[in-house]
């Protein structure tokens, strides 16, 4: 599987990841040397395989510490938990977790964060209120997690009583990203006016992902007027970002494009990789006529292709012609001529997955009777049966 992760980097595409290879590389030729490994390098080698999202290498180092005797101290067990929600084994993080014989502030929030990106927001919550009873130090990250698990569950008044507490009751000071979060919620839940005046009031100046959420619930509610103002103020902090649409095609025939959409997907061990509208794979023909197939059945089943939102979508991938096209369409694609019946499918990809593919994905879990677990730029998603564990939240 090494060789594939060094095709990947050779192509550029993995290039983010090229540090993570290096170590699982090392760590291969640390181990043909017969150098001892210690805890230190167990946990580089675990957070590399988080990273890859590589959950054979990552179960087998967690086998090799517990085999040579390597304690499972709290930094390891904290670097196997990330490891293993990150790859999409939630039941192996949760036993990891339990069985730790210490577990600190940082230990605690690997696992708020694994049941948050999962969409078990109210598991989240139980653990939280464990921290100050089990005598654990609650920070930043830990209000974060909290605040992301109400916000995803859909708690927005719970979650804004969260944000008013952190300073008071932990003398918290709010950051940038907590202050994203509400607004990311309130903008979803609608309450676009009370995002837009937390946004005003916020003694730090807004980043860009608050501006983009705010937009993006303007362009679903409809609040044309807001939307416009808030996608100037976005230009107006990025004015050479390449994702607004607005300028993405001055922009394109200036040379810049966008971070092209890839995934990633895993089958039996062997990792293969897409881009959007990706023709460079050896089976690439039949790919495409599964597309096509997919499609068809999809449609039987009421699905239509939307291109809505496209004024205000600041981060998707291209809509119009390529929609079907969309590297995680392909991977799954050949997943479903690869991989036996019944088998999940794993996929992993760089950006956001846009509300087509989305829905698509849904539809497939249930019409071929395949789990799909995707992990996109920001959660996973797990689609079983025509449903999402996001529930349509991401
Ligand atoms: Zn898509
Ligand atoms: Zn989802």
């Amino acid at each position: 599987m090494l060789s594939a992760y060094a095709r990947l980097r050779d192509r550029g595409v993995a290039c983010a990841s090229s540090a993570a290879d290096t170590i699982l590389e090392l760590f291969a030729r640390m181990l043909f040397l017969a150098i001892r490994p210690n805890e230190i390098t167990l946990v580089a080698v675990i957070g590399a395989c988080s990273e890859l999202g590589a959950l054979g290498h990552g179960v087998w180092a967690h086998a090799y510490a517990v085999k040579r005797r390597l304690a499972v101290n709290c930094i390891v067990a904290t670097a196997l938990v990330e490891m293993y929600t990150g790859c999409g084994r939630l039941d192996l993080a949760e036993k990891v977790f339990t069985t730790a014989s210490d577990r600190d502030t940082l230990c605690y929030n690997a696992m708020l964060h694994g049941l948050t990106i999962h969409g078990h927001g109210r598991a989240a919550l139980t653990l939280f209120d464990i921290m100050p009873r089990a005598g654990v130090l609650v920070d930043g990250v830990t209000m974060l997690s909290v605040m992301c698990a109400c916000a995803h569950a859909g708690l927005v008044d719970e979650c804004l009583e969260y944000f008013d507490r952190m300073e008071i009751d932990f003398g918290i000071e709010p950051r940038i990203e907590h202050y994203g979060c509400v607004v990311d919620m309130l903008s979803r839940a609608g309450r676009l006016d009370y995002a837009d005046k937390l946004i005003h009031e916020m003694p730090i100046a807004p980043n860009a992902a608050i501006y983009r959420s705010l937009i993006r619930a303007c362009s679903i509610h409809g609040k044309l007027e807001l939307g416009e103002r808030m996608v100037a103020k976005l230009m107006r902090l990025e004015p050479d970002d390449s994702g607004n649409h607005k300028t993405r095609k001055e922009m394109k025939s200036m040379g810049i494009d966008k971070n092209p959409g890839s995934s990633l997907v895993d089958i039996n061990g062997v990792l293969h990789e897409f881009l959007v509208g990706d023709k460079t794979h050896p089976a690439s023909k039949e790919i495409y006529a599964m597309v096509e197939e997919i499609e068809t059945r999809l449609s039987e089943h009421g699905h239509r292709s939307s291109t809505s939102s496209v004024l205000f979508d600041v981060e998707e991938e291209d809509k119009a012609d390529t929609l079907s096209y969309h590297s995680e369409r392909l991977a799954i694609a050949f997943a479903l001529i690869a991989s036996n019946a019944g088998a999940p499918i794993r996929i992993i990809k760089n950006l956001r997955v846009c509300a087509d593919c989305h829905e698509s994905a849904k539809l497939v879990s249930r019409v071929y009777g395949r789990e799909i677990v995707m992990r996109d730029r920001t959660r996973f998603h797990h689609f079983r049966d025509g449903m999402c564990s996001c529930g349509d939240f991401w």
